[in-house]
């Protein structure tokens, strides 16, 4: 296995006895950053020493080969999958001056679904990227309480402080809208659509990407943002389908009568192993999901109808059943949910995996398109910042794999809290809910939730 000295830049003035004296390696303290030379590592001992760094709370700044020059012009980057995540990350590797190439499977570019919560994370993130497009056509959030399936309150919320504590509120938007912003903002990159991925191999030089067909092409690294069933996840981390997670949601978008929507009465209502959850849309609209413990052993979403929901929740408090009956039968989603470890990696060589392909979470916090946008956005800074494509998507990995769990676990918490069935351990939660502060939720969900908010500039914009 061939070794090389590598520069690697950590946040922070350290002490140069500190660093060696931990690491093993020489440091330089600078102005704000400290730069360490390695001795020549293979891959196994810079991933350990990368490892060494994050578990000491070392934040990385970059890493480089370092006899490598800076980078001249940028490698060609397949996207594989151009949904949230894979748009995202084309329209960052855009801004980045980097080439880049989308494939998309469906003969069309469009995204299927109802409404979608975006946190602050995201909105910092798109607001990065020069979309504004979400802020100017999403209603902002101004209320998530919890309440008992009769309407009684249970949790009050916070979402109001969201903008003062992150510098962005949470919005609800149509997905829709969302997916175009993100196409309109792509300019002159390809999105080749009703092309689909069927394999890849890498070597030292690139990856070799074989389509439908059997025609292939090469690349100088892939990203694959190409979904829970994802082949590029499939190429790499090989672990196998996702699993059933027990849970089936509901979702439609719904017009209301005037008088309605200026009442809503927004937020989440838990009642026995199931939810249902409302909020505003602008025009007069409503998004509500709802949710179910479901047989684990189904091998599909049934199809389901309006009836199905009205015996689930025709009981539960105003204007629960009326949001249902005023739902069109074609405009019911219906999806059993999915859930799989994240894996110990998010880059593999010249290949990384961003969004549901990289950390599906169920929706229980609404963070999956969030975490899907940051990684679009970082593995885009990242490959920017460095002359080898694997040495800038090992950045993303350290820069994105603990966030990203940290959102799949929670959400899996959530979940199963909000999921509860028992009648007697139903009423304890909602005790312990009632007596939890507002804040403290806001506090716990934050280095989830709030994302990084400081600004970074594109390094070579084209725009
Ligand atoms: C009920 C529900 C509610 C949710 N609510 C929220 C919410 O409020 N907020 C939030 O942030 N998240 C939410 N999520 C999660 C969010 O929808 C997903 O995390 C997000 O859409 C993932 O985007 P993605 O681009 O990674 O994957 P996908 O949306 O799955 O996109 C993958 C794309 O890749 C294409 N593709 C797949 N395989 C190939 C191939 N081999 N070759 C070429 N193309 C391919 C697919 O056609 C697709 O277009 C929710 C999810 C569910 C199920």
């Amino acid at each position: 296995m061939s070794s090389t000295k590598y520069t690697i830049v950590v946040s922070g003035t350290l002490s140069e006895r500190f660093v060696s004296a931990l690491t093993g390696v020489s440091a330089q303290p600078g102005d704000g950053t400290t730069r360490l030379d390695t001795e020549p590592l293979d891959q196994s001992q810079l991933h350990g020493l990368l490892e060494r760094l994050r578990n000491l709370a070392i934040e990385l700044v970059s890493v480089q080969e370092s006899s490598s020059p800076s980078p001249v012009s940028g490698p060609k980057v397949l996207v594989v999958g151009a949904g949230i995540g894979g748009l995202a990350t084309a329209v960052a590797l855009r801004r980045r001056g980097i080439d880049a190439v989308v494939l998309e499977q469906a003969p069309e570019l469009r995204e299927v679904g109802a409404g979608i919560s975006l946190w602050p994370n995201a909105i910092l993130t798109l607001r990065r990227l020069g979309i504004d497009e979400v802020e100017r056509s999403g209603a902002v959030v101004s209320g998530g309480d919890i309440r008992d399936w009769r309407g009684r309150l249970v949790h009050r919320s916070s979402t109001d402080q969201l903008e003062a504590r992150f510098g962005a509120p949470l919005m609800m938007i149509e997905r829709g809208v969302l997916h175009n912003a993100l196409r309109d903002a792509l300019g002159d990159v390809v999105v080749r659509v009703g092309t689909r991925c069927e394999a890849l191999e890498q070597d030292s030089t690139g990856v070799r990407v074989t389509l439908a067909g059997g025609a292939a092409e090469r690349f100088d690294a892939v990203i694959g943002a190409d979904g829970l069933h994802s082949v590029v996840r499939h190429a790499t981390v090989a672990d196998g389908p996702p699993k059933r997670s027990g849970v089936r949601a509901w979702r439609s978008v719904v017009a209301l009568d005037p008088r309605l929507a200026e009442h809503l009465p927004v937020g989440e209502s838990w009642g026995k192993g199931a939810l249902f959850g409302v909020q505003s849309l602008p025009g007069n609209k409503a998004y509500w999901y709802a949710a179910t413990m479901a047989d684990r052993t189904d091998s599909a979403a049934r199809t389901s109808d309006r009836s199905d929901l009205l015996r689930l929740f025709g009981s539960w408090h105003a204007p629960i059943p009326e949001l249902i009956n005023a739902t069109e039968e074609g405009a019911l989603l219906t999806n059993d949910l999915f859930d799989r470890p994240v894996p110990t990696a998010l880059a593999f060589g010249r290949v990384a995996l961003v969004g549901d392909a990289a950390h599906p979470m169920l929706p229980s916090l609404g963070q999956g398109a969030c975490q899907a946008i940051e990684d679009g956005e970082a593995v885009a800074d990242a490959l920017a910042e460095s002359a080898d494509p694997a040495l800038g998507l090992l950045l993303y990995n350290e820069r994105r794999l603990s966030a990203a769990t940290a959102a799949v676990t929670q959400s899996s918490r959530m979940s199963r809290v909000s999921h509860l069935r028992n009648p007697v351990v139903v009423a304890l939660r909602n005790a312990v809910l009632r007596r939890t502060p507002a804040e403290t939720s806001l506090t716990r969900l934050g280095p989830i939730i709030g994302g990084r908010p400081e600004a970074t500039e594109p390094t070579r914009s084209r725009s």
